[in-house]
């Protein structure tokens, strides 16, 4: 077996055996990752809580034959555990390793991901905003190259957009929506593509930020063609069921 060593994002964990947890990951230099923390489960593992959902840790690992390789050491970089104390984080750090789960995929390179996921768990688990996840979908959008062109209308190059076309990745003006959006919001994902999301962040209008969150989370949904289940806990948890 050969060694690698890497810094990982924990997204999840499951139980394997008796004492053994599986990490599904995603790494900086090596994509996706799944690795065996043997023992992990046990009261005096080595790895102690390192072994957690929204974890950085820089580990060295056996590359294994098949899917799974193993952890052989892992130091953490953030343990970012703030996360798991106040439900209103621990609704949205799981958004985000849902996303970051959900958009990567085997054999990709992760590196930009990686870097945009740690840093805003890192964000996050310092300071809560009530734009937090709307940031994030819309940078996680951009990597994507599926950030919506909110420079004119799509369809008739009018400067004044009001609502989204999901499909195209375009704005579109009041000529050919029934539903506009606010202008604020607009002007809100204007700033944050452009890499404004300091200013975006410290907003503290929560009635917007609910109207900016029920844009650009939908807009995601739609663009990714997925429906996240977080997402549900996070709005109140009437969709649960
Ligand atoms: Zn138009």
């Amino acid at each position: 077996m050969s060694e690698y060593k890497d810094s990982l994002l924990v997204l999840r964990t499951y139980k394997l055996g008796e004492a053994d947890r599986i990490l599904s990951c995603i790494s900086k230099q090596h994509g996706k990752v799944r690795v065996v923390a043997k023992g992990a489960r046990k009261s005096k593992s080595k790895f102690g809580g390192r072994v957690e959902p929204f974890t950085e840790v820089f580990a060295s690992i056996w590359k294994g034959r098949g899917e799974l390789d193993t952890l052989r050491q892992a130091e953490v970089v953030s343990l970012n555990a703030e996360l798991h104390e106040e439900l209103d984080k621990l609704i949205k750090a799981s958004t985000v390793v849902e996303i970051v789960d959900k958009v990567s995929f085997d054999g990709q390179d992760l590196s930009a991901l990686y870097e945009l996921a740690t840093r805003a768990l890192r964000t996050l688990s310092v300071q809560d905003s009530p734009n937090f996840l709307s940031v994030f979908a819309l940078r996680v959008l951009s990597l994507e190259g599926l950030a919506p062109q909110l420079d004119g209308c799509g369809l008739c190059g009018s400067p004044n957009v009001v609502a989204l076309d999901y499909l195209h990745s375009y704005g579109l003006c009041r000529k050919h929506v029934t539903a506009p959006i606010p202008s604020e919001v607009v002007e809100m994902m204007r700033a944050v593509l452009v890499g404004r999301t300091g200013a975006v962040l410290a907003m503290k209008d929560t009635v917007l930020s609910r109207e900016f969150e029920t844009v650009v989370m939908r807009y995601f949904e739609q663009s990714l063609s997925m429906k996240l289940a977080s997402l549900s806990l996070h709005r109140g948890g009437s969709e649960i069921f």
